[in-house]
């Protein structure tokens, strides 16, 4: 099953392509009232009713209105370090744990569009994203994939001199710049894949791959990042967790790459699809 945010409301998408999809607020005669969050909240019956939904009438849906699938998550969770090549391409070795930080909630947008650019330093990192389907304190690792309501695409885009301001680093604000966050451009749910902890991934710039990477070189695939987390802090449905990303990221090239005004980033999750960004010049409010 896949469901995209569609202008701010929950759409079932019909079909393999992306052409058209049914409002889950309309055709449940307002079960859900088609936030995105009412069905993440209401996971398990949602899906039990939409397994049953009739097909008929799907309206075409045009991607620029396509928004973030799970758009106000209690919590966002982002894991560093979670590749071997990628903490190698950083002058560090695998961690014994997964580093943990966040994006702040004001980053998150849509899988299509435009973002301004702060800085002449903000960097790429394709990365799966879990959206959680349950509350969950202390899930065991073989129980996890039963608390995800699906996978979806990530950019953890970051201000790599923000991010390493000294005498602390600052990840969290380094990557939470408005438009920092992007998501989608629907979700998936695990059944759909034939297995989710191997999955193709990378971006490209203006054309040019940057990054080509698969998530069974998670150091600390999916179930193990839930239970880790889960283990400190509960997890509450429509949560994210981004996973980490592969190597090929700019500042780890020589000489140090990073994102320009005009620049389009594309990002691709095999099974998922693909998002597209351009980067433009901030406007002042
Ligand atoms: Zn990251």
């Amino acid at each position: 099953m896949r469901i995209a945010n569609y202008d701010g409301r929950v759409h079932l998408l019909v079909g393999d392509g992306e052409a058209s999809g049914i409002d889950v607020g309309k055709a449940s005669a307002g079960r859900w009232d088609g936030t995105p969050a009412a069905v993440f909240d209401d996971w398990p019956a949602f899906r039990s009713w939409a397994a049953d939904v009739d097909a008929d009438g799907p309206e075409p849906l045009d991607p620029s209105l396509l928004g973030a699938p799970s758009p106000t998550p209690r919590q966002v969770f982002a894991a560093g370090l979670n590749y071997a090549a990628h903490a190698a391409e950083g002058g560090m070795g695998p961690p014994e744990a997964p580093p943990i930080f966040t994006k702040y909630l004001s980053s998150l947008v849509g899988p299509f569009g435009e973002i301004a650019l702060p800085s002449a330093t903000v960097d790429w990192e394709v990365e799966l994203v879990v959206v959680m389907g349950a509350a969950s304190t202390r899930v065991a690792e073989e129980d996890a994939w039963g608390h995800v309501a699906g996978l979806t695409i990530g950019q953890d885009l970051s201000d790599r001199v923000v991010q390493m301001q000294p005498p602390a680093p600052q990840f969290s604000l380094g990557k939470s710049f408005p438009g920092f966050g992007p998501t989608g451009p629907w979700l998936v749910t695990p059944d759909e894949f034939d297995d989710p902890d191997d999955l193709r991934l990378g971006c490209s710039v203006n054309g040019e791959s940057m990054q080509d990477g698969r998530t069974s070189d998670l150091i600390f695939p999916v179930p193990k990042l839930i239970a880790h987390l889960s283990s400190v802090v509960t997890l509450h449905p429509g949560d994210l967790i981004f996973t980490g990303t592969p190597s090929g990221v700019g500042v780890g090239r020589r000489p140090p790459r990073f994102l320009g005004v005009g620049d389009e980033l594309t990002t691709h999750i095999e099974g998922i699809g693909e998002m597209r960004h351009r980067f433009v010049v901030p406007q002042d409010h």
